[in-house]
């Protein structure tokens, strides 16, 4: 049967709002037919404008709130409405969290079909702001500027930011610092059209315990001008950088990193300390980006490993060996692997600086590696995955099905992809006993979560 489309493009009409999307839209229906709305809340009445329609569902745009939710908030954020990175700071912090439990509980059900798993209420942080120790901006020449900050949603126009206020304050101070320098000392933008130009991105990493700072400045080519001027600079405005480093990144595309990284001065690494656990991280390795969350991540995992000193565990997509090395204190023995070389060379330094010798590093994709060790004769009475977005690896769970470890903890970023897992694992004779949640990025649509699966 064809659905009527009840609503028509720049038609105004009032609607209330009744749910929201993992994105962070509200959601209101018209005879049925769902009109996704950016920035309105459940429980609001708003006047909105419809700006797109699709045979199943549409968009408008909110332009008059009639009821005002209790959970919304003035975004402190001046550049909130133009700039695509959070999605959510017009929602009270308790009204997140609950979001996001809501959309982890959803999930499961619709998904991972586990109606009944029990979702704890997300770990949520007590100033959920000025977090992250990493900042990547782009910069860019735009109406005879330069420019640096964050693409305005679903664009590739960049909105010029003077300070993020998710971001560690030095991590602005960086992205101020090296705008101003460029200005100064006329070092072109890269030019994302014409492929010419030099400064492509501006990347700032703090580590919050060592109060160190490292710059990374990705250029198209090896050539920098003034580049003993810069330096200088950079040293001047910022007391407590420890490492400037260039990446070259010659390829015509949207990933930031290219593969050769040349120190300009000072360290190769940064260090950061985790619960007293000290990693040495270098300019392209993955660290988790907001570390006071990251411990109570990595204590609920250790928490679920429920080591007791005689096990042996895997950690598989390991980056620097964080996890491992959280692990390693409690286990007998935790092998890690990890598809980047840098972050196993990473790791192994890591577990030497820390005096661990029982921890062992692989270079590789986790779902031929882990076969390989079994293969080899390698059991695991534990093993935890932290995949990127898109989940295991098919091979990877049925490897693990076979291994039959005591308890799987899958830290996972993507819910979806958590979810389709779980539904695997439990066919192959395990049982997800709980999920929680964590709030690793505050004020945006994504949610971190730890499962721990038993075998039955
Ligand atoms: N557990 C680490 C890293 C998690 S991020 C931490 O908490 O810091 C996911 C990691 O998986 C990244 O370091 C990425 O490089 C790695 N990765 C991606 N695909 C992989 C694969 N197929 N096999 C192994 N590692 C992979």
């Amino acid at each position: 049967m064809k659905q009527i489309v009840p609503v028509q493009k720049n038609e105004t009409l009032t609607v209330t709002i009744e749910d929201l999307t993992h994105d962070g839209s509200g959601v209101a229906k018209v005879k049925g037919y769902a009109l996704f709305i950016p920035q309105a809340l459940p429980g609001e009445k708003a006047e909105v404008k419809v700006v797109k329609t699709k045979k199943g569902y549409g968009f408008a745009r909110l332009m008059n709130l009639v009821d005002e939710s209790p959970s919304r908030v003035e975004p402190p954020c001046p550049i909130f409405h133009q700039c695509g990175g959070c999605q959510i700071q017009h929602m009270d912090y308790g009204a997140q969290l609950h979001m996001k439990q809501k959309q982890v509980k959803e999930v499961m059900a619709r998904i991972g079909k586990l109606p009944d798993v029990p979702v704890h209420p997300v770990v949520g942080m007590n100033e959920p702001w000025r977090y992250r120790n990493k900042s990547q901006v782009p910069v860019a020449f735009q109406r005879g500027e330069l420019v640096a900050g964050f693409y305005a949603k679903r664009s590739h126009h960049i909105v010029d930011m003077d300070e993020c206020i998710i971001q560690h304050k030095e991590n602005d101070l960086v992205v101020q610092t090296i705008k101003r320098l460029a200005k100064e000392l006329r070092i072109p933008a890269y030019n994302e059209e014409k492929h010419n130009g030099v400064l492509r991105h501006i990347v700032a990493r703090y580590g919050k315990t060592t109060d160190q700072v490292m710059v990374v400045l990705v250029t198209r080519g090896k050539k920098l001008p003034q580049k003993d001027e810069l330096i200088a600079g950079i040293r001047e405005a910022i007391p407590t950088v420890v490492s400037i480093v260039q990446n070259i990144n010659n390829e015509r595309t949207n990933v930031i990193f290219g593969k050769q990284t040349d120190v300009l001065w000072g360290e190769t690494y940064l260090y950061d300390e985790i619960n007293g656990i000290r990693f040495a991280i270098s300019a392209r390795s993955f660290y988790q980006v907001n570390p006071d969350q990251t411990n109570r991540l990595y204590q609920k995992a250790l928490d679920y490993a429920e080591l007791t000193g005689s096990e042996t565990v895997i950690d598989a997509y390991c980056g620097i060996g964080t996890i491992s090395l959280f692990l390693a204190q409690k286990a007998k023995h935790v092998y890690g692997v990890e598809i980047v070389p840098e972050a196993i060379t990473d790791a192994k330094r890591n577990a030497k600086l820390n005096h661990i010798d029982n921890a062992t590093f692989a270079v590789g994709e986790a779902e031929k590696v882990i076969p390989w060790w079994h293969a080899q004769g390698v059991t695991a009475d534990v093993i935890v995955v932290d995949p990127p977005r898109k989940g295991c690896d098919e091979a990877l769970l049925n490897t693990m099905l076979k291994m039959k470890p005591e308890r799987i903890v899958y830290v996972s970023c993507n819910p979806a992809t958590l979810a389709r897992d779980l539904r695997i694992l439990e066919d192959g004779g395990y049982r997800t006993k709980v999920v929680t949640p964590v709030d690793m990025f505050p004020q945006t649509n994504h949610v971190e979560c730890v499962a721990v699966l038993t075998l039955i």
